[in-house]
């Protein structure tokens, strides 16, 4: 069900983001509490930075309604361009002075990694609970990883997701996201810290995710590789 969603909204620029917006708002409030800031003056900060990054009134007067109106649904199904807009100004506001914007490795986190490691934390005891239950690492890689990315990315991009086993605890993840509105180096980081937290909580130890190559900054634009290891527990 929830990858047929994503497939009929593939050409539109929406996907089923509503639990992964839900999941941002949460990430903010869990920073706020860590780093001894203020949620809701952060929030409006970051709400300030999210219109000065949508590039047109009625992409303000969107955000204002669907994504700071009131309570955003986990089924909700929202634009790309809203999802980039937010993990942007989330990465603004929250990033420390000097700290970079993006990650080419989770052992070297950022904003935007850390809030993809967030949610897959936060999904596997929730939404996609079932889809992580008594999943070996490797399993949830192959089975589950596409049916998630499929609702995020759509049919479109899906089709060109590729896991390839490259030997024992160590793969490679080929995303094809060209052409997404949301699509870049930020976006990349997110699904980095994606992986890598699903890893975490199935129980990998040390798992270690890197961004061998980003096709997005390529011209012109080619498919995004990742690689994936660890160590059985
Ligand atoms: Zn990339």
């Amino acid at each position: 069900m929830i990858g047929s969603v994503g497939a009929t909204m593939a050409q539109t620029g929406e996907n089923q983001l509503g639990d992964f917006i839900r999941g941002r708002f949460l990430f903010v409030e869990e920073t706020c509490r860590a780093s001894g800031r203020d949620p809701e003056r952060t929030l409006e900060t970051i709400k300030q930075e999210c219109f000065r990054l949508a590039e047109t009134p009625e992409r303000r007067e969107f955000l204002e309604r669907k994504l700071f109106g009131g309570a955003v649904l986990a089924s909700a199904v929202l634009p790309d361009w809203l999802d980039k807009v937010f993990l942007e100004a989330i990465s603004h506001v929250l990033r420390g002075p000097g700290a970079p914007l993006f990650t080419t490795s989770s052992r070297t986190p950022c904003v935007a990694s850390e809030a993809g490691r967030f949610n897959a934390r936060r999904q596997a005891a929730s939404v996609f609970a079932p889809l992580y239950a008594r999943k070996r690492p490797v399993e949830w890689l192959r089975t589950t990883f596409p049916i998630i990315y499929r609702q995020c990315y759509g049919a479109t991009a899906a089709a060109g997701l590729k896991i390839e086993d490259l030997s024992a605890g160590r793969f490679r993840v080929t995303l094809d996201n060209r052409g997404l509105e949301k699509a870049g180096p930020l976006d990349c980081s997110t699904a980095l810290g994606y992986l890598c937290g699903a890893l975490e909580v199935l129980g990998a130890k040390d798992p270690v995710v890197t961004h061998a190559a980003c096709g997005l900054l390529a011209r012109p634009p080619a498919v995004c590789l990742f690689e994936v290891t660890w160590r059985e527990a």
